[in-house]
């Protein structure tokens, strides 16, 4: 058995007792990257010698018998909306071209200080706007499963990378779906976290109130072992929250007894693909078989979640995205010979305008256009003002289910991996991917994907379970009940 079809936390545990060296580990991943990576093209940028000599590093410090972190020699893969000190960060988007950050995202210090190894940068959605990794200005990610395939979106380059056995551990981040959409995808595990649980400091805003960091990984265990590294309160986000963090990994694989799961019928609707549905309902078939109690439950708000979401996201990017103006990061267009539409225009606006036309692709400036104009005057009441009452009210109808059950029990996706190129023309399909994961982000609980079935075309299929706000301990115990139950997380493509 390859030791990168291990899960991290093996790893850890032969790295600590000296069967497996850092580098050792670091060469076998960089050996898999070199050998798939071109059908794959998960990464946007690649540290393979800044990886090797951290690896080594990291051996030298421990055969010294130094003490080291909690992730000491595992690769990871960050996705490329967050700040790493000297190393470039694009967001995929080419307004962000040349831009090298001088600081280091809290998640990514966090990374550093638990003495991982950082191997490179995922490809993503251009400023995590989208549900297939299309909307990059860099490169199309496949989905290794079906590489004529997407990974979903946006952090398809984190979640195609642990399919591909590219690394054991990824970074995502989750503003409507964009850790678990693509865990579904590509048959892998990913936990957006409850919001303020992770810090959000160097994470390029995409949507500040529903933007969260999470882990990506190839089972629940590690996932656990990441986002005990990443969790807790940071003086540097004002909305990180001063929450106790619980003891993720000793827990993780202690099972629940008495846990009651709610099922929302609504789910089950019409456009939900029927490989789907059944994978689904076996899950919870596994649950009941395991000692849970199922109880259906009703969320009278959720069918608003995808109307709320793109309204109240685009919002916050048009006023976010404000700072890519051509004067601070990355691309600036040259003025003199940008064209000259308007002839009251100064040089400077034209530079504003002519660096964002250039610089932002379609879909970003579909969302500044749509947030522009639900937060202008006049319209503000009726769009902007409706949907904060309307996530409210979302908010609201997780709180009564929370009342009556532990965790929620769900699909992710209403379908599987489709064709590269299959939605692209059609944003409004792009956007009904993300119909059973936005509410999870408008009400600021947790949610994690985990692999639960094969379509006859074998492609993955997920199945998302959400806890009550900082109740991650639950979820990841919960999930972890299933994957001890089933099989599903060790599926890896052959391609
Ligand atoms: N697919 C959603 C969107 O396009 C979610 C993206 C995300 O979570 N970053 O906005």
């Amino acid at each position: 058995m390859s030791i990168i079809s291990k899960s991290a936390t093996q790893q850890r545990e032969m790295l600590r007792t000296g069967e497996l060296t850092s580098v050792e580990l670091t060469t076998a991943y960089l050996e898999q990257i070199k050998s798939r990576e071109s059908a794959v093209k998960a990464f946007v940028h690649l540290d393979e010698q800044q990886a090797l000599d951290a690896a080594q590093q990291i051996d030298t410090r421990r055969a010294a018998g130094e003490p080291l972190g909690d992730l000491a020699g595992i690769p990871v893969a960050v996705k490329d909306n967050l700040c790493s000190e000297g190393v470039p960060t694009t967001c995929a988007s080419k307004i962000l071209s040349g831009f090298i950050p001088p600081y280091d995202a809290t998640v990514v210090a966090k990374l550093k200080t638990a003495d991982a190894i950082l191997i490179g940068r995922t490809n993503m959605d251009e400023f995590a706007m989208g549900s297939s990794t299309e909307n990059s200005s860099i490169q199309v990610t496949s989905n290794p499963w079906n590489l004529q395939c997407i990974p979903g979106g946006s952090s398809g380059g984190s979640a195609a990378c642990i399919a591909a056995g590219f690394a054991p551990l990824a970074l995502g981040s989750d503003t409507g779906g964009s850790i678990r959409q693509p865990a579904a995808l590509c048959g892998i595990v990913g936990l957006k976290p409850s919001y303020g649980r992770v810090s959000r400091y160097g994470l390029v805003a995409f949507a500040s109130s529903l933007d969260q960091i999470g882990p990506m990984t190839g089972n629940v265990e590690d996932a656990a072992l990441l986002l005990q590294v990443l969790a807790g309160h940071d003086s540097h986000d004002s909305t990180s929250a001063d929450v106790t963090v619980d003891g993720y990994v000793e827990n993780v694989t202690q099972p629940l007894s008495g846990l009651t799961l709610g099922v929302v019928d609504e789910h089950y609707g019409d456009g939900l693909e029927a490989e789907i549905k059944s994978s689904v309902e076996e899950a919870i078939r596994v649950y009941e078989s395991l000692g849970a109690t199922i109880k259906h439950i009703e969320m009278p708000h959720a069918s608003y979640g995808i109307a709320t979401y793109y309204i109240i996201a685009p919002c916050e990017a048009s006023s976010n995205l404000a700072r890519f103006d051509g004067a601070h990061y990355g691309h600036r267009a040259d003025p003199s010979t940008s064209d000259q539409t308007s002839t009251s225009e100064d040089a400077l606006t034209r530079m504003y305008r002519s660096s964002r036309a250039a610089g932002f692709g379609d879909e970003v400036k579909r969302r500044i256009m749509l947030g522009t104009y639900a937060l202008s005057e006049g319209y503000y009441d009726a769009f902007y003002l409706k949907a904060l009452k309307v996530r409210r009210l979302i908010r609201q109808d997780y709180d009564n289910a929370f009342k009556d059950v532990d965790l929620l029990i769900g699909p992710v996706t209403a379908c599987s991996a489709f064709k590269q190129g299959e939605k692209t023309a059609d944003p409004m399909a792009m956007y009904m991917e993300d119909l059973f994961t936005v509410t999870a982000n408008l009400a600021g609980v947790a949610g994690i994907s985990i692999p639960c079935g094969l379509t006859d075309a074998g492609l993955p299929i997920g199945v998302q379970l959400q806890s009550a706000p900082f109740q991650e301990d639950k979820l990841l115990r919960a999930a972890y009940m299933f994957q001890h139950a089933t099989d599903w997380h060790q599926r890896r493509p052959e391609f």
